[in-house]
């Protein structure tokens, strides 16, 4: 089964993507990952990506979808969630394509749908673990024990550069007009889902499951 998880930033995608890794064995694809390995490998394409990603702008079609294109040659017979991916009609195309070629089509497109208001709250305490990227939030979701990751025991965390009230308005600019689009265009495929953003997230787990399963 291959899914796309859309939303705004802050939407929790990721959280939930990584969550359907281990409970139904999928891979996550996360454009906003592979771009900041790219960006601390150091390379040409690595500091251009780096300017645009620090300014809350999408990195150019070409890009993505060549990132896209070469995990999917690697994927082998695993469901993919989408995380972050399709962000523009172009990639949406390309996606398409791809998986077409490939024989395996988009099962469940759903979007995260989120307030505002909650998205600077929820972005700005956000941190996660350098080792296994578990995500935490300074006030919601605290480690157990001060400074030691809860799932690994890593002591090395991170904070996103551009998890910054600045870069997070351009990037909920850059949602609102070049992949809100999207929601019609799977809409009128017949495949889009809605999910309520805001509970808790066992109730968004479980509202995703839900339609993963139906
Ligand atoms: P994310 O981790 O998904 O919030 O992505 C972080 C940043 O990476 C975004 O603000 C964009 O600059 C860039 N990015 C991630 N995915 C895409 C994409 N599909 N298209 C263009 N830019 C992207």
């Amino acid at each position: 089964m291959n899914i796309i998880l859309i939303g705004p930033p802050g939407a929790g995608k990721g959280t939930q993507a990584k969550r359907l890794v281990t409970e139904r064995g999928m891979v996550q694809l996360s454009t906003g990952d592979m771009l900041r390995e790219a960006k601390d490998s150091g390379t040409e394409m690595g500091q251009r990506v780096a300017e645009v990603m620090s300014k809350g702008a999408l990195v150019t079609d070409e890009i993505v979808i060549g990132l896209i294109a070469e995990k999917l040659d690697s994927l082998g017979d695993a469901g993919a969630i989408f995380d972050g991916f399709p962000r523009t009609l172009a990639q949406a195309d390309a996606l398409d394509d791809l998986l077409q070629a490939r024989g395996a089509p988009i099962d469940h497109v759903i979007e995260m749908r989120v307030d505002d208001e909650a998205l600077v709250a929820r972005i700005s305490g956000r941190f996660s673990c350098a080792s296994c990227g578990e995500v935490y939030h300074d006030t919601t979701k605290p480690t157990r024990k001060d400074g030691v990751c809860d799932i690994c025991g890593s002591a090395q965390f991170i904070r996103r550069a551009d998890d910054n009230e600045e870069s997070l308005r351009a990037r909920l600019m850059a949602y609102y007009k070049q992949t809100s689009p999207l929601l019609g265009y799977y809409h009128a495929k017949g495949q889009l889902s809605v999910v309520d953003g805001m509970g808790q997230m066992d109730a968004v787990a479980g509202a995703i499951s839900g339609v993963l399963d139906s």
